[in-house]
Formats: C-alpha cells, structure tokens, sequence
C-alpha cells in the first residue's frame, strides 16, 4: 500500500477515486465519458452547477459572491488578481510570508506599483502581527497567502485590511480545511490539485462588486467579468477536472463538512507536531509555533539545517514502508509531510510510527 505525503498534485479521496473509475465509461447514464462531453450539453451543465453549488453550500457563500471557475492554476491568479483589480488605484500592497506570495508579488508587480507591507526576510518562519505591518489606505487590494505550501507557514488570523480595501488571499494549499467567513474577502482563489481534485482547474470566489474593474489589456480567459457573465464557460473549461472537483465536495459533505476536515487536519498536524516537539531537536520544524501549518509540516532530521545522510536514510525507509513523497522543497530541503483533506488519520499515524521508530534507532 502507498501513502502519498505529495504537496500537490496530491492525494485525492479513495472513495472518490473509485467513483470515477466505476463511472469513466458511462457518466451519469449518457454512455459516454465525462471527458468526452460537449461542455455546452445539459448532461455537463448539471455536473458544473452541482458542483458550485455544493461548494456555495459548504462554504456559506453569500449571494453577493460569485463562483468562477478558471484555468491557468494559481499562477494564473496571480496575473488575474492584479489584471482585475489593480486599476482601481494603480497599486496593491502585498504580505509576502514565504515563496507563492514572493511570487505573487513579483507578478502583480508587472501591471501596477506593489508595496510590500514586511519587511525582506531571509527565511520565511513567521507571520509578524498586523500592527507591524505597513499598509496603504490607497491600495487597490490587500494580498496574502493562507499557507505557504513550501516554507510551513499558516496565517493564524485573518488579517483586516483599512476600510474599502478589499481582501485578496490564496487559499491554494489550505482550501475547505478550515471554516472561513467569506464575507471578510474581496476575492479567495485556490488552485485544485491539493485539497479539491485533479490540476487544472481554480476556483475563485470574488465579491460582485470587484468584478468590471479589470485593466483594458486583461486576457479574456483572466477576466472575472467576462467568465462571470458566461458562467465560467468562455472557452471549453477543464471538464473532467470540474466533474472530479464536484465529487470531493461530495465527498466532504459526507464527512462532516468543513468542520469535519477542520477536526481532521488538526489531528493529524498535532500528531506529527507532537513528535518534533518531544524529539529533543532530533526532529527540527524552523516555523513559529502559532503559525505552523496543519497542511504541510516542513522539518529536518538531525540538525535544524538537517543532515543529510539521516534525511536520505529517512526518506528510503519511508519509501520501503510505501510512504512517498515526502521530500522537501528543493528551496528549503530536508523533508515535508503534506497532510491535505484526503490523508487519513491511520495514514499519518503510520508516518508518526516510522518518525518514532527512526528517532529511537539514531538519537
Ligand atoms: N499558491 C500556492 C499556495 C501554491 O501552493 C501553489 C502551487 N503549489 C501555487 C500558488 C501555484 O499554483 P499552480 O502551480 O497551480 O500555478
């Protein structure tokens, strides 16, 4: 048996899986796969406006709020968000917490003036409180990322921009694991290959009105206004990945709802949390307590900056018990273990037991 720890594509649920599988054929009784329909017939219709509609009840999404489902991944948003919203003033100010928002930044910083509201770090370990923070009561937006998949880093509040800035986030990583209230964003994005199905497809959520203020050189896929008048169907959308998206809301309705993977994830993070803590540094998480990620615990074995001939002994004994995946980013090295919606408790139970076991054999 394998257990995928993969920061993303990751895993998705079994069950979900084998309802694709049993389905792959014959969708929904139409005799032909889902990959195979028109997107512009009744049969795909239904599957796409479940699917936003299970996500609209599961998240509460006020009306005022549309749902757009876009391609180009994450970074596909970090043009659009700025291609969207910069023109309001001409410039965002950015809270760069770790790698995807430095990026982020980097993009938007292409369309209009972006003011960093942090200082430069040289490592990405903490969120410093809002009351550091150097905002501009002008800015178009005010942007953010929920969680740093790379560095570990998950925001323990959400931040309250000045009044009549709206709130930009990028919940890729961290998406439908926690409860939030919608209404204190402008827009929330979130790329699908981590906690919501196959690469391919974001979802955005954006206040309706924040859309019709793009720059006149906005791309038509980017375009908020243009996807929300044509229902997220300007062009052929990615179906398949749509019609998997659906089923993991589904899938979460059935266990618990967002509360239910709010309960899950904090079990799982405490777990693997727990032993880095009581290892005596063997195990080393640099992230600051209050903000370590319940989606993708960074650490390093032997050292804080790791050693090296451990950390492979680690990975190839993980690997030989079918645990994959669970090398650290190239940037930050040493290893990461991503514990998104589907992981289960006795999978990351079985990760616990190897990092016992290893600790016991090498402190
Ligand atoms: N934001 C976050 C938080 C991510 O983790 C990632 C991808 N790992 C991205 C953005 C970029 O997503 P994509 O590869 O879909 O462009």
């Amino acid at each position: 048996m394998v257990i995928n720890f993969a920061a993303g594509p990751a895993k998705l649920p079994e069950e979900v899986l084998r309802d694709v599988q049993k389905n792959l054929l014959d969708c929904n009784g139409s005799g032909i796969s889902v990959m195979e329909m028109s997107h512009r017939s009744s049969n795909y219709a239904k599957i796409q406006e479940t699917a936003i509609a299970d996500l609209r009840a599961l998240l509460n999404i006020p009306s005022n709020y549309k749902v757009l489902l876009m391609q180009g991944g994450g970074t596909g948003q970090f043009a659009a968000v700025a291609f969207n919203l910069i023109g309001r003033s001409g410039s965002a100010d950015y809270v760069i917490t770790g790698s995807w928002s430095s990026k982020a930044a980097k993009e938007a910083a292409q369309y209009g003036k972006v003011n960093a509201v942090l200082p430069k770090v040289s490592k990405y370990v903490e969120v410093p409180r809002q009351s550091t923070w150097q905002t501009d009561p002008k800015a178009s937006y005010i942007y953010y990322c929920d969680n740093e998949t790379v560095e570990g880093v998950e925001f323990d509040f959400v931040p309250v921009p000045p009044t009549g800035v709206p709130l930009v986030c990028d919940m890729s990583s961290n998406f439908l694991s926690r409860p939030i209230d919608v209404t204190k964003f402008g827009v929330i994005f979130a790329g699908a290959q981590k906690n919501i199905g196959p690469a391919g497809t974001t979802v955005i959520i954006v206040r309706d009105d924040l859309i019709g203020q793009h720059l006149k050189t906005t791309p038509s896929i980017l375009n908020f206004e243009l996807m929300d008048k044509n229902s997220s169907l300007l062009n052929t959308p990615p179906t398949f990945g749509i019609y998997v998206m659906g089923l993991v809301f589904q899938w979460i309705k059935r266990n618990g709802g967002i509360e239910g993977m709010a309960e899950r994830s904090r079990a799982k993070s405490q777990l693997i949390y727990n032993i880095i803590d009581q290892s005596n540094g063997f195990y080393y998480c640099p992230v600051e307590r209050n903000v370590r990620s319940r989606m993708n615990v960074p650490f390093r074995i032997g050292s804080a900056t790791g050693n090296d001939a451990l950390e492979k002994e680690f990975l190839a004994k993980a690997e030989a018990e079918g645990m994959i995946q669970l090398k650290g980013h190239r940037s930050v090295g040493g290893i990461r273990a991503s514990l998104y919606n589907a992981i289960t408790l006795p999978e990351t139970q079985q990760l616990a037991k190897l990092m016992l076991a290893f600790y016991e054999n090498n402190k």
